[in-house]
């Protein structure tokens, strides 16, 4: 069986490590790829669950011995990819799942050309907003900041060719579709053991 990459990208506040985690917990064995980042980590975020928190020396390092399959300034900050998760999810046949950005999606869509990339979308930019301020992370100005940046990503998302898009209206129904694709992916031309089932 070969891995399953599946990368969420989506304007932050939208939902996106909401469904990620959702989809990793619901499939045993599933790896969500935690990403290593140089800003400071905000309240309630846990080392090694939600970033790898490291300082700019660290990410120099990682940088020089290869061990980012992407990474990329965001925000003023560095965020990157490392492909030990892919190899790991490769060796087992797993799922792994990306929560990261539309830039850092396509570079792993360059090397991994089978990577599938899903856009989630808010219904809409004022929900959006309401669910950013909702979630109390942020100042004001951190906020306007993060709604101009929204339009940008999704327009970069469809030039770049995201292979779905996702509308998180109901949580629910956002997940039914991320497991949809997950599903369909299953069932993919190629996936099954031929070779077994025509012995
Ligand atoms: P992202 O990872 O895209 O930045 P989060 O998963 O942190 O977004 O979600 C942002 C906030 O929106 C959270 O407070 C989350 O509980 C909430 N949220 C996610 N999906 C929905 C939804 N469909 N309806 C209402 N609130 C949602
Ligand atoms: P936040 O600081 O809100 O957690 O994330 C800021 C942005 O960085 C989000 O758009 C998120 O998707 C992106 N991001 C998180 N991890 C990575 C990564 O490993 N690589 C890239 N390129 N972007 C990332």
């Amino acid at each position: 069986m070969s891995a399953t990459l599946l990368i969420l990208s989506a304007p932050s506040g939208t939902g996106k490590t909401t469904l990620a985690r959702r989809l990793v917990a619901a499939h045993p064995g599933a790896i969500f790829s935690v990403s290593y980042t140089t800003r400071a980590p905000r309240p309630g975020e846990r080392e090694g669950v939600d970033y790898h928190f490291v300082d700019d020396a660290r990410f120099d390092a990682m940088i020089q011995g290869g061990e980012f399959v992407e990474w990329a300034p965001v925000h003023g900050h560095r965020y990157g990819t490392p492909r030990a998760a892919i190899l790991e999810a490769q060796r087992r046949g797993a799922l792994v799942v990306f929560d990261i950005d539309v830039q850092g999606g396509s570079a792993i869509k360059r090397q991994y050309p089978e990577a599938l990339r899903a856009l989630v979308l808010p219904p809409s930019l004022a929900e959006l907003e309401r669910r950013l301020r909702a979630r109390s992370t942020d100042d004001d100005t951190t906020i306007r900041r993060r709604l101009h940046a929204a339009r940008v990503e999704v327009l970069l998302a469809r030039a770049e060719g995201y292979e779905y898009w996702i509308v998180n209206d109901d949580l629910d129904r956002a997940y039914a579709d991320l497991e949809a694709i997950v599903r369909a992916e299953g069932c993919r031309a190629g996936r099954a053991d031929l070779q077994k089932i025509l012995e």
